[in-house]
């Protein structure tokens, strides 16, 4: 392909804002390189993004977010998959809570792939390294592996809101009897909880009730954003240019990325709820990296923009007219996700937790709004008020728990338009979410819908495959966790007045799987552009996050890992960008990032 030299160029071009390319612009910045991040979205900003218990709100903000329409089976179409188009990426509207992975999933990359480099032991010190830890005593840490000096300062919410609601806490009390299995009078012991960031844990796969680390800072949202504004401001080689969406990377006759093509302007992308698709294409610019491009455009959108550039399976990309230059039939599958399921009660009395909150955001007449401004109250919590890892009947008793149920003060069913309203409106509602992690089944797929770059790919999570042995250990898992959380519920008798979701009707196991089948959802997507050896012709990218075949080009989101790692994936995806950076300052040579960081 001849490409005429670009009127623009930078060292690197980092391609998305999010937890994969955030911390990689930001490193590489800092070690002298002129760095360009090219990032969709807007700047988020004000009450909706920076208070924890809003992000139900920021997830429907609609200039926030881009609507994808995904499948989860064949008879399950066009079913709402919230994602965040912004600086920072989906860490503007996530739940904060960071949870690093168990050892166990960075030793499985390390074992399939042979590199050294990705086990727990090398891994855990890129969480040290981002971690700014709040919550435990830097004096009393000993080895627990936490970071105290990081940017990513982590935090609990204020307890008091909660300790002050007697539903509430016996709410807590059922739920840690039944997690911790002990007997009714001792409820001291039953209310062990651990931290699910000290690495101690991890060696003997613990399980329990988990406290509920968040990525806040005085009880206000930090991620990806303000990692990137903070180095900005430390160094001007950084420049980040929102509202510029990415349509293909340049890559020359020798297979090298050499620059990045974009169009700039807001709300191009269709998956915006702004889009006008009667808008016509604005002029291609393109803008050169001198040394590399790398990809960070999240698990749906990384994959796009690989085959708009001729990247992917040959088949895929003839369709749409797309010159293959490197065949590559992995992109785009193995996509992944944690399924979810909620239990929702009906209390006979309703919880105080939430006191007079009345969510609407910058109300100056709302008192939790004022707490929150001092830096306390129940806005500093994005809601969850416990967190239990537990196992299915499907693991072995040694084996991490595949299974994090956690508890909100809250009516929510999954994401469907409209949700974040209804989520506190009677305070009688309290829902248990069942996690399942460590999914046995890899089916899904991102594939092309059109060659334009602003139409969002077709996505196929392929839930529960039917027929397949390991979607059945699956289901069984899930079915397990629903099944705990009926156990915790029975200890609050006659308190819960009645079950209001799944409806009382769902009873027997092939109810309660049918219910399963048909209402989980996801919003932990990853594994589209899966690391593997050289040999594997599904792996994408290999163990340095170099897209295989081409030159000058790395992925560096969501989309890398083989497996999802651990319970909330975002810690994981900090943790890879990370070690991207250092593994690319390594390859572009240790004596520049001496002399110039
Ligand atoms: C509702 C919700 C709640 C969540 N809660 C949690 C949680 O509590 N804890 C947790 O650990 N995880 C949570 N997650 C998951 C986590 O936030 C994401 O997995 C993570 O942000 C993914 O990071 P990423 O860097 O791969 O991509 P993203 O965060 O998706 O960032 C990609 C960025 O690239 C930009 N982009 C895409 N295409 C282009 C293009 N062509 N040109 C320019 N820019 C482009 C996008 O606008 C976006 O800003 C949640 C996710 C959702 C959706």
């Amino acid at each position: 392909m001849t490409e005429s030299p670009a009127a623009e160029t930078f060292d690197y071009v980092v391609i998305g804002s999010g937890p994969g390319g955030a911390p990689v612009a930001a490193n590489l910045a800092l070690a002298g390189f002129r760095v360009l991040v090219l990032e969709a979205g807007d700047e988020p900003g004000g009450p909706v993004y920076d208070i924890p218990a809003f992000h139900a709100l920021a997830t429907e903000d609609p200039a926030l977010r881009w609507d994808y329409y995904v499948g989860h089976r064949a008879d399950r179409q066009g079913v709402w998959y919230p994602r965040a188009s912004a600086v920072g990426g989906c860490a503007a509207h996530n739940a904060m809570i960071t949870i690093a992975p168990p050892d166990r999933d960075w030793e499985d990359i390390a074992e399939v792939t042979g590199d050294e480099s990705w086990r727990a032991e090398h891994m855990w010190r890129y969480f040290q390294r981002l971690e700014g830890c709040r919550y435990r005593s830097r004096r009393f840490a000993g080895d627990s592996g936490h970071g105290f000096d990081g940017w990513l300062t982590t935090e609990t919410a204020d307890p008091q809101p909660a300790l002050r609601d007697p539903e509430l806490l016996r709410l807590i009390l059922a739920a840690a009897r039944t997690a911790n299995k002990e007997g009714r009078g001792s409820w001291l012991r039953a209310m062990r909880w651990f931290d699910p960031n000290d690495r101690r844990l991890w060696r003997h796969a613990a399980a329990g009730i988990a406290s509920n680390p968040l990525a806040t800072r005085d009880g206000r949202r930090i991620g990806a954003r303000e990692r990137l504004r903070d180095v900005q401001r430390r160094c001007t080689n950084l420049a980040i240019r929102p509202r510029t969406l990415a349509t293909r990377i340049v890559i020359d006759r020798e297979h090298r990325a050499v620059g990045v093509e974009y169009v700039e302007g807001g709300n191009l992308y269709r998956a915006a709820p702004e889009a006008d698709a009667a808008l016509p294409l604005p002029e291609r610019r393109t803008v050169g990296a001198l040394r590399e491009v790398i990809v960070s455009a999240g698990v749906f959108n990384s994959p796009q923009l690989l085959m708009l550039s001729g990247i992917g399976a040959h088949d895929e990309l003839e369709k749409h007219g797309i010159e293959t230059l490197v065949d590559l039939p992995g992109v785009g599958r193995n996509l992944q996700d944690h399924y979810e399921i909620s239990v929702v009660s009906q209390l006979k009395r309703p919880l105080r937790v939430l006191g007079g909150a009345r969510f609407n955001p910058g109300d100056d007449s709302d008192p939790a709004y004022r707490e929150w401004r001092a830096g306390r109250g129940a806005y500093t919590s994005s809601g969850c008020v416990m967190g239990i890892l537990c196992r299915s009947s499907t693991v072995a008793s040694d084996e991490v728990p595949d299974l994090f149920i956690f508890g909100a003060p809250a009516d929510f069913r999954g994401y469907r338009h409209g949700y974040s309203r209804v989520l506190t409106e009677d305070s009688r509602r309290f829902t248990w979410i069942v996690l399942k992690a460590r999914m046995r089944t890899a089916a899904g797929s991102v594939r092309l819908a059109s060659a334009d770059p602003r139409c969002p790919p077709k996505i196929d999570f392929g839930y529960f495959p039917p027929g397949e042995p390991c979607a059945e250990q699956d289901l069984d898992a899930m079915l397990d966790g629903v099944r705990f959380v009926e156990q915790m519920n029975r200890r609050m008798g006659e308190r819960i007045a009645a079950r209001v979701w799944p409806p009382e009707q769902v009873q027997t196991t092939e109810q309660w799987k049918r219910f399963i089948r048909d209402h989980a959802w996801g919003h932990h997507a990853a594994c589209s552009l899966p690391i593997g050896r050289k040999d594997d012709p599904m792996a994408v990218v290999d163990t340095c996050f170099r897209v295989h075949g081409v030159q000058g080009l790395r992925v560096v989101d969501a989309s890398v890992f083989p497996r999802i790692p651990g319970y909330f994936v975002s810690a994981a995806i900090y943790m890879i960008g990370e070690k991207a950076s250092d593994v690319i300052l390594r390859d572009g040579g240790a004596a520049s990032f001496g002399e110039k960081g």
